[in-house]
């Protein structure tokens, strides 16, 4: 046996083997160090190895999905290792042969089915990265492809931005090729997610066609639209991973889906941690705005709305659509009764992919049973609407796709009270199958004769309490109690009664009958299981056979789940539809913020917001927004952009009414301060984060920048802020809301013809500061602080001081003086325009003797960047 574990193990080297002996997954060598302290379960050993100790430990197959998510959630992959026959049939090879095993499965993070490993409310996106080998000058590019096994959604993008990609998929596991995870590049971002490099082999271009082709069984994937050299790497990556880990057994996948690259607002993780989207910087999902604007009632309807905040669209034909189908519903009469009727659909997407893995079970049946006739009524009840706008129609004629007499069938077959799992047996319904209920007949009889059995030997032996019972080590026996026992085992009725066990209180025996009648049973029992299986595997067979009805299906009943959803926040928290163009507008009224008004116990005020171009310009605004801490500066902000979101994912809005011209990229920015309060970050990753945005913001783009220029010195944070608002003024030339404690920066309204200056308004009222949380026009002309850090209840005599010192200060008058430094400076555009640079031979060969003497490896960061200014100024020189 242990050779045979010796051969397994050497063939998974990377995965913890599960090897499966009787009733438990058992754990060896140092396997079984390893899982023993990561499951806190006994380590035990088990004979020797080469003279040492082979130290063991196990887990019992009932629970041994339990001990697997644990496992998971560390990190580690498992193999399972399965007896592959009776051990009945390995003896009748010869006395000696060791039952016959393999790996039937690879459990990892990315490749998990079920329920009890999954997380109901997210999608578990497996995803492959290839990446084009980057010849000098051009930009790298990513392929990416990314599936979901429980579900069975496989897509394919190109990208260069793959860090806004990860972290709008957030995946669950991530394939590269072992070059690709040691690229230095790459590195920082890959070590903080789950990734499995991979060999060579699975990202192999030539192969890929052939490899994806063959796992779809189609001849050519030309089927699959034209895939670029990228995409198809990536997707082969992908099946080769899936084949490799399910071992045999092929998952529901569709085809993949190609998406169009910018067809989705690229959000960086940095934006989406800031706005909580997903979750709140504090990591939980209440308080996000996924949680405040959810009102789905199933779990694939939440997973779908989630996959849409997360990637809002571009294109305002397809959010027109979405916002089409949210209008229709939010009309919609039986909205209430179509909720209802959707909320007892099971999720049919992930019984289906078990079912096709052969991990399923009756319940997944019965999950398939019941999610078919939800479709059915939902198609119907879908019908009765008036005019269905097109994505309704969509999901009506999808859910009338799968045969309607698959659901009748399991209806027929199921019982109603249904085992967890299909060995338990007894799940298929009586008056189903004629050769079962005869069986079960006959094995029902038996147990009946048993029950006779026992009275006839109670009256034989003349011992009342004689019972007969059963358990897995000695079948049927008779039992009595000790004191009767004496008298079994003498003349006469030694002759009927056969000792077999004495414990403390009890004597158990058996008989020629009673071992008769067992084999009886047990084999009907068999039999009638055996039939159970046999039907289990016809209707499984059927199912599986019209997979990409039922999962077309099942996504249509989550569209509906979204629509209907998304129609009743729209009605209760009133918001409204919004306008979504191809130009430059971006004016809301009466806008709010989703998840502050939620969680306001005090009436939420409403605010505008015009970052439009103005009549005679062709490009947006800027808005710089001062006022008091604790006014509402970062409330307002993150909904503006919020709204955005919104309205883009094809969901109404929170104002009085919205009209946007979509965004390609959104970008939001804390100070540092902030993020150093909550212990994430740093000024130095403030400036690298600011930096992003200055590269990458294009008109199309929203900007929002709240305090930037915090975290350092009063003048460094002043000039860096100042510097930034006219880049992004001059050379980005997107709407941005950009808000600030300096009050200088609201002098650069004279000279930046589309910067605005508003302010979120206070009343000073009896000495005591009043929060109107109401953006208008203008500067803040103070900043209040004094009357805040009174409110937060500082002593008299320290606030009282601080005025007086600042009444010192103020006399000395930073705004004036930063008037002054603005009318000195030169106009942004004229520093930072380009100037044409020196050739690249000369600057090229100063740069290359310059760069051959450094040492990075003995730099300090401060030395690095030290060197950095000279290389730049190298090139300067040349000018
Ligand atoms: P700032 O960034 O100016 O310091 P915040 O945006 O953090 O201020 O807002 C401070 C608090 O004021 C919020 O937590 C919220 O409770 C309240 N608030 C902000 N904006 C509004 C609003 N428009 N209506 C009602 N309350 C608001
Ligand atoms: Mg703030």
């Amino acid at each position: 046996m242990m050779e045979q574990y010796v051969e397994i193990k050497a063939a998974n080297p990377d995965c913890l083997l599960f090897y499966r002996m009787g009733d438990f997954y058992e754990l060896f060598f140092q396997d079984a160090e390893i899982a023993s302290h990561a499951l806190g379960i006994v380590l035990t050993k088990r004979g020797k190895h080469l003279g040492k100790d082979i130290p063991m430990c196990g887990v019992p197959i009932e629970r041994a999905d339990e001990y697997l998510h644990k496992l998971i959630a560390q990190g580690h992959r498992v193999a399972v290792c399965d007896q592959l026959e009776d051990p009945a049939e390995a003896k009748k090879r010869g006395a000696k042969s060791v039952v016959r095993r393999d790996v039937v499965r690879l459990v990892t993070p990315g490749t998990l089915t079920e329920d009890s490993l999954l997380d109901a409310t997210r999608n578990n996106y497996l995803v492959a990265i290839v990446r084009t080998r980057a010849s000098v000058g051009e930009r790298t590019r990513f392929g990416l492809a990314f599936l979901d096994m429980s579900t069975g959604e496989f897509h394919l993008t190109e990208s260069d931005n793959i860090a806004a990609e990860l972290a709008r998929l957030e995946p669950g596991e991530i394939i590269v090729s072992d070059a690709l995870y040691g690229d230095p590049e790459l590195a920082p971002l890959l070590r903080t997610l789950p990734v499995t490099p991979l060999g060579r082999d699975v990202f192999d271009g030539a192969t890929a066609e052939r490899r994806l082709a063959s796992f779809f069984a189609v001849a050519t994937t030309q089927a699959f639209g034209a895939l670029s050299r990228l995409e198809l790497a990536a997707a082969a990556a992908c099946v080769t991973y899936v084949e490799r880990t399910q071992i045999g057994r092929r998952p529901p996948l569709s085809p993949p889906v190609r998406e169009a690259e910018g067809a989705t607002l690229a959000i960086d993780a940095a934006t989406r941690a800031n706005l909580e989207l997903m979750r709140t910087l504090a990591g939980e999902t209440r308080g996000s705005v996924l949680s405040a604007i959810d009102r789905t009632v199933t779990a694939a309807g939440f997973r779908l709305l989630a996959a849409r905040l997360a990637a809002p669209l571009t294109d305002p034909d397809a959010i027109a659509l979405r916002l089409d189908a949210v209008d229709t519903m939010l009309g919609a009469a039986p909205r209430s009764e179509l909720r209802s009727r959707l909320a007892s659909a099971p999720d049919l997407a992930r019984a289906l992919a078990r079912l096709a893995l052969g991990r399923g079970g009756p319940r997944d049946l019965a999950a398939i049973r019941d999610g078919l006739r939800a479709a059915q009524e939902l198609a119907a009840r879908l019908s009765d609407l008036a005019a269905l706008p097109d994505e309704l129609r969509d999901a009506a004629v999808a859910l009338r796709r799968p045969d309607p007499a698959i659901a009748e069938e399991l209806a027929r077959a199921l019982a109603d009270e249904l085992p967890a799992f299909r060995r338990d047996g007894g799940f298929v319904r009586a008056d189903y199958d004629a050769a079962l209920d005869d069986t079960r007949a006959l094995r029902d009889e038996s147990r009946r004769v048993v029950a006779a059995l026992q009275a006839r030997y109670a009256d034989e032996t003349q011992v009342r309490a004689l019972k007969i019972r059963h358990n897995n080590v000695l079948g049927y026996f008779v039992e009595v109690t000790a004191q009767h026992g004496e008298r079994l085992m003498a003349a006469p009725l030694n002759k009927t009664f056969i000792h077999r066990q004495t414990l403390a209180g009890q004597v158990r025996f058996t008989t020629t009958e009673l071992g008769e009648l067992e084999a009886r049973i047990a084999s009907a029992a068999d039999r009638a299981l055996g039939i159970e299986l046999e039907i289990f595997e016809a209707l499984t067979a059927r199912v599986t056979a019209i997979a990409e009805d039922i999962k077309a299906a099942a996504h249509s009943l989550a569209v509906l789940d979204v629509t209907a959803a998304l129609a009743t926040l729209a009605a209760d928290q009133r918001y409204v539809r919004p306008q979504v163009d191809r130009g430059l507008a971006f004016a809301i009224e009466g806008g709010r913020h989703p998840v502050v008004e939620q969680a306001l116990a005090a009436p939420f005020v409403a605010n505008n917001c015009d970052l439009s171009p103005p009549t005679d310009k062709t490009v947006g605004r800027i808005y710089l927004v001062t006022g008091p801490n604790m006014a509402g500066k970062s409330t307002y902000l993150r909904q503006n952009a919020l709204i955005a979101v919104l309205a883009q994912t094809g969901s109404f809005v929170p104002a009085r009414s919205a009209k946007i011209g979509v965004l390609d990229r959104l970008f939001s920015r804390v100070g540092a301060a902030d993020d150093l309060a909550r212990g994430r970050s740093t000024f130095m990753v403030e400036m690298v984060e600011t930096a992003a945005i200055l590269n990458q913001a294009s008109e199309r783009s929203l900007v929002i920048l709240d305090e930037i220029g915090r975290g350092t010195a009063t003048f460094d944070g002043l000039s860096i802020a100042w510097a930034t608002i006219e880049h992004l003024h001059e050379t980005n030339r997107c709407r941005t809301l950009f808000a600030t404690h300096f009050h200088e920066l609201t002098a650069l309204a004279a000279k930046l013809d589309r910067l605005t200056n508003v302010t979120v308004r206070v009343k000073e009222w009896q000495g005591e500061v009043v929060f109107l949380h109401e953006v208008t026009a203008g500067a803040a002309d103070r900043s209040y602080g004094i009357a805040v850090a009174k409110l937060a209840g500082l002593p008299a005599a320290v606030i009282e001081r601080a005025k007086l010192i600042l009444a010192e200060l103020e006399a000395e008058d930073r705004t004036s003086h930063a008037r002054r430094l603005m009318d000195d400076l030169p106009l942004f555009a004229a520093t930072a325009r380009p100037s044409p640079g020196p050739s690249l031979d000369e600057a090229g060969n100063l740069v290359i003797a310059a760069l051959a003497a450094l040492n990075p490896d003995e730099m300090s960061p401060r030395q690095a960047i030290e060197a950095l200014y000279a290389l730049k100024a190298k090139t300067a020189e040349q000018d």
